[in-house]
C-alpha cells in the first residue's frame, strides 16, 4: 500500500449486511483501518462471524484492519411494584416474586428502592453485607435464594433519616439500577409506597416495562391502588396487573379460613379499571414468621410458596408476551 486509503473508499468497499452495523470507520495515518460495529443481540460466533467478513472485505486494502465491536448495552428489563401505601405487603410481595422466578430458571435481581423502609436485605437474609464497587459500579450483594440484590438501606447509615427529594431519590434509585448485574436480565424495583414525586422522577428516568400494583381487600387500600395506577399512567408504565395480599386468614390453630378484611375486592377492582388480576396471597403466619427469619417463603414448599408461584407465572407470562 502506497498511498493511505479514503474511509468512504473502504466503506464501499464493505458488503450491506456489514455497512448496517459499521458504526464508524477511520484509518489512521500509519493506513490503519479502524473499523467499529455494532455487535448488539449477537452471540460470540456471529461476532466473530462478522470480524472475518469485515477483514475479508478489506484485505488488500488497508494495512491492517483493526475491528471492535460495542459491547451490548444488556437488555434489562425493570419490573415495579409498588403500592398507594405503606404496610400492605409491597415489599413481601417484591422479594417473594423475585425468589419464584429465579426458582423458575429467570435471571432475577431485586432493587430495594424503598427509601422510607428499605427491607430487602432483612428479607432476603443477607443483612450486613455492603456491597462492593468495581468500576464505579455497585456490585449487587448475592443471596441464598439465587437473587442478587441492591437497596437504597446500602447507600445510607442505619438509623440515618435522609429528608429524599424527587431528584435525589431518582440519582441514587441510578446507582442500584446501572449497577454489575451481570446475567440477570430482569429487575424487580420495591418502590416507595405512595404516589408522591418521589415515585414519579424514579419512573421517569428508570422507566419500567411494567408494573405489579399490590393491595389488600379493603375499600381504603383498593382507593389507594386506584391512585397508584394512576402513577403508572402519568409514568407511561403499563400495569401488568394486581395481587391481593392479605387475602383471606387461615386461622393456624382450627385452620378455619376467615376474611378480615373481606373479600375478592382486589379482583372486582382490577376488572372494573380493565387490568389483570395476578393472584391472592393468603394472609398466613407462616409467611410472616418464614420473611422475618429471611427466608422466603417462596423458596419453600408449602402452600404459601404455590400463592407467589401463581404471581411469578403471571408476570413470568406478560414478560414473554411483552
Ligand atoms: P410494605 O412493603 O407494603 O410496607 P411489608 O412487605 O413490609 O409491607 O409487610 C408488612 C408486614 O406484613 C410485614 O411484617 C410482613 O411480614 C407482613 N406480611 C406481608 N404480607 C403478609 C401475608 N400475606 N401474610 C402475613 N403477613 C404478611
Amino acid at each position: 500500500m502506497s498511498a493511505t486509503p479514503d474511509s468512504a473508499a473502504l466503506e464501499a468497499l464493505l458488503p450491506p449486511a456489514l455497512r448496517e452495523r459499521l458504526q464508524s470507520l477511520k484509518v489512521t495515518e500509519a493506513g490503519v483501518a479502524v473499523v467499529v460495529l455494532d455487535a448488539s443481540g449477537l452471540g460470540g460466533d456471529e461476532r466473530d462471524a462478522l470480524e472475518a467478513a469485515v477483514q475479508e472485505a478489506l484485505a488488500g486494502a488497508a494495512s491492517e484492519v483493526r475491528v471492535a465491536m460495542m459491547a451490548d448495552k444488556p437488555q434489562r428489563r425493570l419490573i415495579a411494584v409498588g403500592s398507594g401505601k405503606g404496610g400492605v405487603g409491597k415489599s413481601t410481595v417484591s422479594a417473594n416474586l423475585a425468589v419464584a422466578l429465579a426458582r423458575m430458571g429467570r435471571k432475577v435481581g431485586l432493587v430495594d428502592a424503598d427509601i422510607y423502609g428499605p427491607s430487602q436485605p432483612h428479607l432476603l437474609g443477607n443483612v450486613g453485607i455492603k456491597p462492593k464497587a468495581r468500576d464505579n459500579k455497585l456490585v449487587p450483594v448475592p443471596s441464598e435464594w439465587g437473587v442478587p440484590v441492591l437497596s437504597m438501606g446500602h447507600l445510607i447509615e442505619p438509623g440515618k433519616a435522609i429528608a429524599w427529594r424527587g431528584p435525589m431519590a431518582g440519582n441514587a434509585l441510578g446507582q442500584l439500577i446501572d449497577a454489575e448485574w451481570g446475567a440477570i436480565d430482569t429487575i424487580i424495583v420495591d418502590l416507595p409506597p405512595g404516589t408522591g414525586d418521589v415515585q414519579l422522577t424514579m419512573l421517569q428516568r428508570y422507566k419500567p416495562a411494567g408494573a405489579v400494583i399490590v393491595s389488600t381487600p379493603q375499600d381504603l387500600a383498593l382507593i389507594d391502588a386506584k391512585r397508584a395506577m394512576q402513577l403508572f399512567d402519568v409514568g407511561d408504565v403499563p400495569v401488568i396487573g394486581l395481587v391481593e395480599n392479605m387475602a383471606g386468614y387461615a386461622c393456624p390453630h382450627c385452620g378455619e379460613v376467615s376474611d378480615p378484611f373481606g373479600q375478592g375486592g382486589t379482583e372486582a377492582a382490577a376488572r372494573e379499571l380493565g387490568h389483570a388480576f395476578l393472584g391472592r396471597i393468603p394472609l398466613d403466619m407462616a409467611i410472616r414468621t418464614a420473611s422475618d427469619a429471611g427466608t422466603p417463603p417462596a423458596a419453600g414448599d408449602g402452600p404459601q410458596a404455590e400463592a407467589f408461584t401463581t404471581l411469578a407465572h403471571a408476570v413470568a407470562d406478560w414478560l414473554d408476551r411483552a
